[in-house]
């Protein structure tokens, strides 16, 4: 497919949401009741409005979440696709683009719609599937000789987050109490973290589940994958050396998750399929994949300093980059018998690339804070201070069109004040 639409912006070559996107989300405009909405050029596609006027199948779009929509699985995924595609492409279906008054009331500009949570968020686990991030951060913790963990080249290594603190992008972040160990000390302190970080990853969203007790097939896993969103782990660092051994993060992590809007579905993704690099050490036989899983993805952080009217590009990097596709990460989470649900999200782990300017955590980009970053403006940071802004974006690049994901950004607060008993002394 490489079709234009006659939705306005959305046949531009740097367009997010061309016709071969049609990612969902949910949104509403000030005083009305949130429901799921396709991005589509410059507009959001009001579903539940198409539904009502008759125009697709019912699909469980006048609810707060996509949640409904998913779990009617991948047959009605596909038949919705093919039908939005045909309404908004050039030359398709006409019953909405000749008709004026359905025209105004389904296409709402995206610049006045505000976009909620896209899925109710089931339970939300975090990999550690990107290699080059592994390393780093293993090189910096352990050492070059030991960088990698003994499991890693066998298992997309996870833990489990919270689903509580996943937030849609644009919502502030407040920078987290907690307990630090500072460096030299004999005990641990109670502070704002000061090493307060990014991590940029791919999150993919289950639009299916599993009977608890029944493994998958990395085969069978991609199928239940609806679509992918941007995801940022935020992740106090101070926190988290501390906290961390013997069984990983935990309040270095809970405080805060953002996504992007727009869950890109699985289906507008499928051109840009690549596959895992090569492997250091063969898989044992149920994470082997029987085709190419990963996708290229062009993704970059942009940072804007606190009082700063510009922003500056600090990383950029490829999801292709990755060890461990998603579907690999699914499969091992079933593996054990785990029962999976439809709105889980899966975090990819860090997204970070061969060379310094391809890092996705500040922790490798100033190399735990030795090497300060300048963004514009001659502004030095080592760590994210209150109110700096961090913007993730990305897209697969077609031929002459984009699958965009458009942007997931977050403001950190300061932290909030201290109670006077948890003061020492
Ligand atoms: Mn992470």
């Amino acid at each position: 497919m490489n079709s234009k639409s006659w939705v306005g912006g959305a046949n531009a070559p740097e367009a997010d949401f061309p016709v071969q996107n049609l990612p969902y989300g949910v949104f509403s405009r000030a005083g009305e009741a949130p429901r799921c909405g396709v991005a589509i050029g410059d507009y959001v596609a009001d579903l539940a409005a198409l539904e009502r006027a008759g125009l697709l199948a019912e699909s469980g779009f006048s609810a707060p979440v996509l949640n409904p929509f998913m779990a009617r699985g991948k047959a009605a995924w596909a038949a919705m696709r093919a039908r939005l595609a045909a309404l908004f492409t050039e030359g398709g279906d006409p019953a909405l683009r000749d008709d004026a008054a359905l025209r105004a009331a389904v296409l709402v500009p995206l610049a006045r719609a505000q976009l909620h949570m896209p899925f109710a968020v089931a339970g939300y686990t975090d990999f550690y599937a990107g290699r080059h991030h592994a390393e780093n951060v293993g090189i910096m913790f352990r050492g070059a000789e030991n960088a990698l963990p003994p499991n890693w080249l066998s298992i997309p290594i996870g833990y489990n987050g919270r689903a509580s603190t996943v937030v849609v992008s644009g919502t502030p972040i407040r920078r987290p109490l907690g307990q630090i160990m500072p460096p030299g000390a004999e005990l641990p302190v109670f502070s704002p973290s000061q090493r307060l970080d990014i991590e940029l990853e791919l999150g993919a969203v289950l639009g299916q589940g599993t009977e608890m007790g029944t493994p998958l097939s990395v085969a069978e896993a991609d199928e239940l994958i609806f679509g992918y969103v941007l995801l940022n782990d935020w992740s106090a660092r101070d926190i988290q050396a501390w906290e961390y051994q013997p069984l990983g993060p935990f309040q270095a992590k809970v405080f805060a998750t953002s996504i992007s809007p727009w869950v890109v579905t699985s289906a507008a993704l499928a051109p840009f399929r690549v596959s895992a690099p090569a492997r250091a050490r063969p898989l044992l036989p149920y994470l082997r994949e029987p085709g190419p899983m990963l996708y290229d993805i062009e993704l970059e952080v942009r940072m804007r300093a606190a009082g700063q009217e510009r922003d500056s590009l600090i990383s950029r990097t490829n999801a292709r980059e990755l060890y461990y596709s998603a579907a690999q990460q699914l499969a091992h989470h079933a593996i054990g018998g785990c029962r999976m649900q439809v709105g889980d999200l899966l975090g990819s782990g860090t997204i970070s690339g061969p060379g310094k300017e391809n890092r996705g955590s500040l922790l490798e980009i100033t190399w735990g804070g030795k090497e300060p970053l300048t963004l514009t403006g001659g502004i030095e940071r080592r760590f994210i201070e209150d109110g700096d802004t961090l913007t993730l974006s990305g897209f697969a690049q077609g031929d002459g069109y984009r699958i965009g994901f458009g942007s997931c950004v977050g403001t950190i607060l300061p932290a909030p004040k201290p109670r006077a008993e948890w003061r020492d002394g």
